[in-house]
């Protein structure tokens, strides 16, 4: 995919280069004494581009984390940081678990290992490398990262920023849990303002009523298809997990089938839909937008052939395989790029991080000023509406709406949803002035990769 995109692009060969490798990988192996023997766990920290510092990133537990695994999604996250403007470079972390065979006290103990041996080589840091929740981990996590840092580093000020993701009582921002599902809403709701893009994905008018599929319904996949169905009027028609699917022509209720999961552990039972067996035959299901929000490589050359959604917005990570986007491609499907998808995460990360080093909390200092200058406006309106020969009169809502100043949650959106807005502006740009662009991920691809090399050309390389 990134060469695709390189080839249309005039950099030297030796820039070209310099951008696609990845400048480093550390591989850790590390003893913990668990249930009475030593047990070796296998993590990595891989740095791609430090085109910007600090590099950012997540930290996966999976068993299918590899090296390779790893430099990937690094590279990845450079694009994605470049495309959206979050003002670093590309990494990935990961550590070959399944941290469902172990207890909270003994992920705790195995975690705050991995983090000991990341942060004495500054691969957790706050000026050099910040990671962040992914598959497998989450505010849990990065708040035992969190204190490692500190106690590793009495006198630093500013360690809270050497991970984002944290709770709210830990240095952590509003919105960051929902982030990732929040920036596909707000991807989506942007890609549906421009009539010719949803022309080509051979649909046509809003997203209410559009009926949609999710594959896997964890963090982002649930918080994606909870706001598409809730705010935007969409109809999440199919819900794929790792023991089946469930399809339901009507809309599902997504709360009520995230409930059943969080009790049972799959979809298995659940009353009041449809149950298939073979989960994976649903991507292939017609609906209006596929939303794969779970693993790698799950459209592949396998089935892509069969996919019948003309959008599909990928909300994990490199969901389709470079083979299937050709294929897809050909097909005349319109996919919004991983790169910008689910980039509301390391957006919202960037606000945290922000947050941290700044030691305040968004809106502290504005929202009452704001709230006053209001009051003024309304109490100027009231005056005016007193006078019954004018004949105006206020909206039942609008005093109330009006007065509140933004808090810390609602700048967190309004950042977000601009962020999503202006990165998506940038990628049809590409995709409709030129000519050998005819993809969204191609587009996505050059607008970043510039990104790159215009900050390598500045550091005279
Ligand atoms: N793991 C997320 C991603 O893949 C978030 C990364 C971050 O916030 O640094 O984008």
């Amino acid at each position: 995919m990134f060469n695709r995109a390189v080839a249309l692009l005039e950099l030297s060969p030796g820039l070209e280069e310099k951008i696609r490798v990845c400048n480093a990988t550390y591989t850790v192996r590390f003893g913990v004494r668990l249930r009475g023997k030593i047990q070796t766990f296998t993590g990595y920290r891989s740095v791609h581009s430090e085109h910007m510092e600090p590099v950012k990133g997540g930290i996966r537990f999976s068993m299918g984390v590899s090296q390779d695994e790893v430099e990937a999604l690094a590279a990845l996250m450079t694009y994605k940081c470049a495309l959206v403007e979050a003002p670093f470079g590309g990494s990935k972390g990961g550590l070959c678990i399944d941290p469902r065979e172990y207890d909270a006290h003994e992920l705790e103990l195995i975690t705050r290992r991995f983090a000991y041996e990341l942060v004495k080589r500054d691969l957790i840091h706050p000026s050099q490398n910040v990671p962040a929740p992914d598959m497998g981990t989450g505010e849990r996590e990065m708040a035992w990262i969190a204190d490692q840092y500190s106690r590793m580093n009495t006198t630093d000020i500013n360690a809270r920023a050497c991970v984002t993701g944290k709770p709210l009582n830990a240095g952590g921002i509003a919105g960051r849990i929902e982030a990732t599902g929040r920036g596909v809403q707000y991807a989506l709701q942007e890609f549906f303002r421009h009539k010719t893009d949803v022309a080509a994905a051979r649909l046509s008018g809003k997203l209410d009523g559009k009926r949609i599929i999710v594959q896997g319904l964890g963090n982002v996949g649930y918080h994606a298809a909870k706001f598409l169905s809730e705010e935007d009027g969409a109809k999440i028609i199919g819900i794929v997990e790792h023991d089946g699917a469930l399809l339901d022509e009507d809309g599902l209720d997504v709360e009520a089938v995230h409930h059943w999961i969080a009790g049972h552990g799959g979809v298995t039972g659940f009353p009041n839909a449809k149950y298939v067996k073979d989960g994976a035959k649903l991507l292939e299901h017609e609906c209006d937008i596929l939303i794969p929000a779970a693993l790698e490589g799950v459209i592949n050359l396998k089935n892509a052939a069969r996919v019948k959604a003309p959008l599909i917005i990928e909300a994990a990570n490199g969901p389709v395989t470079a083979g299937a986007d050709q294929i897809l491609r050909e097909k005349g499907c319109v996919i919004i790029p991983d790169m910008y998808a689910n980039a509301g995460g390391v957006t919202v990360s960037y606000f945290e991080w922000v947050k941290n080093l700044s030691h305040i909390r968004f809106g502290r200092m504005q929202r009452r000023q704001e709230e006053g200058r209001h009051q003024l406006v309304v109490d100027e309106l009231e005056r005016l509406s007193a006078n019954k020969d004018l004949g105006w009169t206020l909206s039942p809502d609008f005093k109330e709406k009006y007065l509140k100043g933004a808090d810390e949650l609602e700048l967190v959106r309004s950042g977000l949803d601009d962020t999503m807005r202006a990165a998506y502006q940038s990628m049809r740009a590409v995709w409709h002035t030129r000519d050998d662009v005819t993809d969204l991920r191609t587009a996505a691809y050059i607008v970043s990769i510039e990104k790159v090399a215009a900050s390598y050309r500045a550091k005279g390389l």
